[in-house]
């Protein structure tokens, strides 16, 4: 059997579906460092044990998955800097973070939830954590945990579904339709949990591929140290174009892509630069919506942006936000920001949206943080119909008006509407449609039955 190496990294994970989301993440990283992703099976021994096994010679070792949450939290998965034991026993991991409490027996109810915050003050909690650090410290292991929530501090846990996971881990689909059967209510709480579920595993996702850098940061060589933005190297900065992308049509991929080009063109000492779709959790500029779920949007964008080189999906704000609640640019940018250091930083917005960006919350820490871009669209699909609107608003100074001159950036004019979108693949307009959505897009439209009866 082949050895563990000094640079390979751990990831511990009870269930199995935790250890597919962790993969996933780590798919879309470039690491320095090997990293091994076990399925432990719940419970304290069982973690204790994968420890035991797996973790000797590492660089160190992380608890993945998902937990409870005791409070209500700004962040799904919030950095974790320490653990607390039954016994009160406190584990320290990192120096910022709130707390997690490990237990022996999952906490079931809103009010058991809100005494176990009461008496140790832990933000989270799981089954396994306060197992996991005494391993680790035990063997003198560096050690993470992280945990994206499933149910809310507000939500009952149904009893049954402690008894749905086998012990290695894998969903007991047996059990799980016996209860259902015999217990149809459980059906809506299982739907909700599963949902709750995929959104608290995204939100971990996002916190382990920042883990892993951090954690891996002293052992990258100097030369081969370029931020990484969803997996890729940034050489010259990033553009980053945000919407609901509901669907995604031609007009934002064709023109996104032609303003980064020409970006790189206005700045060609700055290298490359990283074209970053962004889909809002849910628009703050917009009444209702999105139609489609967040898995089906990024899958569509990530059909939709398949020929575009240097383009990615960034999934950031679906993950960082609670279900429906809005997604602010602001926070967006600030931490693009932190990524990508001094490197350049666009944000390409189409002119409908700038004539209304005085409205954006925090709109001046955007401006801070990033250089504006303006791709012009219908109503205001020239320069001079869009900069009459924008001196029309009486709220921009010269010197801004002129900035947004300058933030013009030259694209071809595509006339298409999400909105409209939705409405012809109701009413089947296939013709029309053929024009300004992508096949595969529509493929997978047609495949999921996506916008149907939706006037
Ligand atoms: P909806 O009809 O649902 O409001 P939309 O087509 O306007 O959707 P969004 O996802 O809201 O699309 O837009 C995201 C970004 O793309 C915005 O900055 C918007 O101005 C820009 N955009 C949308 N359509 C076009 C287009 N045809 N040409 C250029 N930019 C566009």
């Amino acid at each position: 059997m082949a050895h563990e190496q000094s640079n390979t990294i751990l990831v511990v994970c009870p269930l199995g579906i935790e250890a597919k989301a962790a993969r996933k993440a780590l798919n879309d990283i470039r690491l320095h460092v090997q990293i091994r992703v076990v399925v432990s099976g719940p419970g304290v021994d069982a973690v204790k044990r994968a420890v035991c096994k797996h973790a000797s010679n590492t660089l160190a070792v992380i608890l993945f998955g998902v937990a409870g949450g005791l409070v209500e939290l700004a962040e799904l998965a919030p950095a974790i800097s320490e653990v607390v034991a039954s016994d009160g026993k406190r584990y320290n991991a990192s120096s910022r973070g709130v707390t997690i409490a490990g237990v022996d027996a999952p906490i079931l109810t809103p009010t058991a939830k809100a005494e176990l915050h009461e008496q140790t003050g832990a933000m989270l909690v799981d089954t396994e954590s306060h197992a996991f650090a005494a391993a680790c410290e035990e063997r003198g292991l560096r050690w993470r945990v992280i945990r994206g929530i499933s149910d809310p501090f507000d939500q009952t846990l149904p009893e049954p579904v402690v008894g749905w996971i086998k012990p290695d881990g894998r969903t007991d689909a047996g059990r799980v339709l016996i209860d259902l059967v015999s217990k149809p209510g459980l059906i809506r709480a299982m739907i909700r949990l599963a949902s709750q579920t995929s959104a608290g595993l995204r939100a971990a996702r996002r916190r382990l591929i920042d883990t892993v850098q951090e954690l891996t940061q002293s052992e990258s060589p100097e030369s081969e140290t370029p931020e990484l933005f969803c997996g890729e190297a940034v050489e010259g900065g990033v553009v980053i174009f945000g919407g609901t992308f509901d669907p995604p049509h031609v007009g934002h991929v064709r023109c996104a892509a032609a303003a980064r080009d020409e970006l790189e063109t206005q700045h060609p000492g700055c290298g490359h630069l990283l074209l970053v779709f962004v889909p809002a959790a849910r628009s703050p500029h917009k009444q209702s919506g999105p139609v489609a779920s967040d898995a089906d949007r990024v899958a569509m964008l990530e059909l939709a942006i398949g020929d575009v080189p240097r383009a990615k999906v960034w999934d950031e704000e679906l993950t960082r936000v609670q279900v429906d609640q809005p997604s602010y640019s602001a926070d967006t940018i600030q931490r693009v920001r932190q990524i990508v250091g001094q490197k350049k930083v666009f944000l390409l917005i189409g002119s409908d949206q700038a004539v209304a960006f005085h409205r954006w919350r925090l709109y001046d820490k955007i401006l801070e943080n990033a250089e504006l871009a303006v791709q012009l669209r219908e109503p205001f699909d020239s320069s001079e119909l869009f900069m009459s609107m924008m001196r029309e608003l009486g709220v921009w100074s010269d010197h801004q008006l002129s900035m947004w001159e300058n933030a013009i950036v030259k694209t071809p004019i595509v006339t298409a509407v999400a909105t409209d979108i939705r409405t012809m693949l109701d009413q089947d307009d296939t013709k029309a449609l053929g024009e300004i959505v992508d096949e595969r897009v529509l493929g997978y439209i047609r495949d999921r039955g996506l916008y149907r009866s939706i006037c």
